[in-house]
């Protein structure tokens, strides 16, 4: 049966490679894994006719092919199987797994020798991924990799067998790996274990240079998790990826001429696996997370820039040391306190000291920084020019990475217009209330007489029967009242009975000097007198010296037909008061005594009983 196998090997391999791209073929067309971009037929016909001079070139260039070399190794005993008496399929196993490590070494070496990789890329810069992938390849790769395969063979003393075999599995794989064709996932996610999958090498199609880099293995999947170069899937997906080469995405290097050529063409720079990316996944996490941060924090940080020239637009703005020396100023501190930089710099804050201020509100301000709290307050500073401006400020201490206080940072407002405003408002409010106490002064105020008028009467008596009427007290109430005063108007005119008035007003009220005492008019011509604390008799005696003192004016009145002169008739009470007194009692017992003086003949003094 091998015999048959070795005569009829050409056929036998035609027959399987032609019966697998018709396999191959028609699922990829039945039931395809992604939609292709590309024109397919242009794209086969390009493809299969550089297979066919890759062929025609072996073909020309070394008339013996891999069998032919096997058969002279064996019958030279050339090579390591000849060597060893091994049954032969443990042979054909050894053999096929080091041909296949050897594939994937030269596989990895295209890619990695940028001369190899001028060759390789042609295969790598289809647009498309389908089994016509699978035999683009440029003649010179195709020759190169027949003589490291014959030399390999060589070197093995591979048996015919499995140079046969391999041969078949090569066709068939490279064909396979590259096809379009829609597996089950399950059946992939096996397979993958132990033979390259389409999946599998669709990821070393990836236009992304570390997925390139990727899965360099032919048939046994193992190499490429064993030499570490195994990845899963392409970033953007099976379906999302892109295929292809950056440089080689154009309409003339996808023609048969540009395939062609394409080793020639340009230059090899960055070649692919210097592009390899080695970091794992959870490497690639984390520098994309700090990635990330820092560009957060960039963000971040020109936000800052932002605010703090929009701070710096509006407020004074400074920094100082440890010690209160001032390492940084901003434009507007310059500004409103008309130091320049330089100036100020390596100063004390004292230079900006008004003097308004005390020791003590100093001495609170820094004993609250150095504590490490934040000062908040409005000071007044003076400009360099000595003109005063009124700052509202904070003040911030910043700690170090020590956790000692590095420096005060300090931000304040010019608020001058707005002290001058409530300085002025300040003025006029105090104003205000001078006149609002002069008014109330005035309101209590007899306006001819100068002494105190009803209104204020009424307060103070009310207010110590209220007060008194607690601790029991004694209070006298004398109402008086000018005797005749009609007849004096009468004779003498209103004017001089206004000024006659003033005079007796005057009189009466010297009588009575103690704190407590009031005198007031009660009223046209008449008089009241509240007295506290005095006993009865006391307050007899007050209310005829008062008389007295009247009559001892000697106001002329011509009128009266009692005496020569002006006189007054007084009605006086004194009560212990208690709360059952009401303030229309005494008014009224005064009153009466009053009209009872009046009634006996005026000029006197009436005590009501
Ligand atoms: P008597 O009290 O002794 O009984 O006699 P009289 O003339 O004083 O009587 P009455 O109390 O009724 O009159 C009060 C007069 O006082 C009336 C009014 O002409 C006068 N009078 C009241 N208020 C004023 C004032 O403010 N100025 C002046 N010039 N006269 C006043
Ligand atoms: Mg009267
Ligand atoms: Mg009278």
């Amino acid at each position: 049966m091998i015999e048959t196998l070795y005569q009829n090997e050409a056929a036998i391999r035609l027959s399987i490679f032609l019966g697998a791209f018709l396999l191959l073929a028609l699922w990829e067309w039945r039931w395809p894994k992604r939609v292709l971009t590309q024109n397919k037929i242009k794209r086969w016909f390009n493809n299969i006719a550089l297979m066919i001079t890759g062929t025609l070139v072996v073909r020309v260039v070394i008339p013996v092919a891999a069998i032919g070399v096997s058969y002279i190794a064996a019958q030279q005993h050339l090579g390591f199987a000849n060597h060893f008496e091994l049954p032969l399929w443990l042979e054909v196993i050894i053999v096929f797994v080091i041909l296949d490590l050897a594939i994937y070494f030269q596989h990895a070496m295209f890619h990695v020798l940028p001369v190899m990789w001028r060759f390789h890329r042609v295969h790598h810069s289809d647009l498309d991924y389908d089994i016509t992938t699978g035999v683009r390849f440029h003649p010179i790769e195709i020759l190169i990799s027949v003589f490291i395969k014959m030399f390999l063979i060589v070197a093995l003393g591979a048996p015919v067998l499995v140079v046969i075999l391999f041969e078949i599995a090569l066709n068939f794989m490279s064909m396979f790996t590259h096809s379009n064709i829609y597996l089950n996932e399950k059946v992939e996610r096996l397979l993958r274990w132990f033979i390259v999958t389409p999946d599998m090498h669709r990821v070393h199609h990836s236009i992304q240079e570390n997925e390139t880099n990727s899965n360099f293995a032919f048939n046994i999947s193992a190499w490429d998790r064993i030499f570490g170069t195994y990845r899963a899937e392409p970033k953007a997906g099976q379906l999302g990826m892109t295929i292809g080469l950056t440089q080689f995405r154009e309409k003339k290097w996808q023609n048969y001429g540009g395939l062609l050529s394409t080793p020639f063409s340009s230059n090899v720079r960055g070649y692919a696996i210097n592009y390899r990316d080695t970091v794992n996944a959870r490497e690639l996490t984390q520098a994309k997370e700090i990635a990330l941060q820092n560009e957060e924090k960039a963000k971040l940080a020109i936000e800052l820039d932002s605010y703090l020239e929009a701070i710096g637009q509006h407020a004074l703005v400074s920094a100082a040391d440890s010690d209160g020396n001032i390492i940084e100023v901003n434009d507007k501190f310059c500004e409103v306190s008309g130091y320049s930089r330089e100036e100020m710099l390596g100063q004390n804050h004292r230079i900006i000291n008004s003097g308004i201020h005390d020791k003590d509100f100093f001495e609170k301000m820094w004993s609250t920084i150095t504590s490490g709290k934040k000062w908040h307050g409005e000071i007044c500073n003076r400009a360099k020019n000595g003109e005063l401006y009124w700052v509202d400020g904070a003040i911030v201490p910043v700690r170090g990475v020590d956790g000692e206080i590095e420096r005060y940072v300090s931000v304040r407002l010019d608020i001058s217009k707005r002290k001058k405003y409530e300085l002025s408002i300040e003025r006029v409010n105090q104003a205000l209330t001078d006149a609002n106490m002069q008014l109330e002064t005035l309101s209590q105020i007899d306006s001819l007489t100068g002494i105190a008028n009803r209104r204020r009467f009424d307060d103070v008596l009310s207010e110590y029967m209220s007060t008194m009427s607690r601790s029991g007290a004694s209070l006298t109430l004398m109402l008086c009242d000018v005797d005749y005063f009609k007849n004096y108007n009468d004779l003498y005119g209103h004017q001089a009975g206004d000024n006659c008035l003033c005079k007796v007003a005057k009189s009466i009220e010297e009588n009575f000097t103690r704190s407590g005492d009031l005198v007031a008019r009660y009223g046209g011509e008449e008089f009241a007198v509240i007295l506290p604390n005095i006993n009865k008799e006391t307050a007899l005696m007050l209310a005829e010296r008062m008389r007295a003192n009247v009559e001892q004016l000697a106001l002329e009145h011509g009128n009266s037909p009692i005496t020569e002169v002006v006189t007054i008739s007084a009605g006086v009470v004194t009560l212990l008061l208690d709360k059952n007194i009401k303030t229309e009692t005494i008014i009224a017992k005064a009153d009466k005594a009053l009209y009872r003086a009046k009634e006996i003949g005026r000029n006197r003094i009436e005590i009501s009983s």
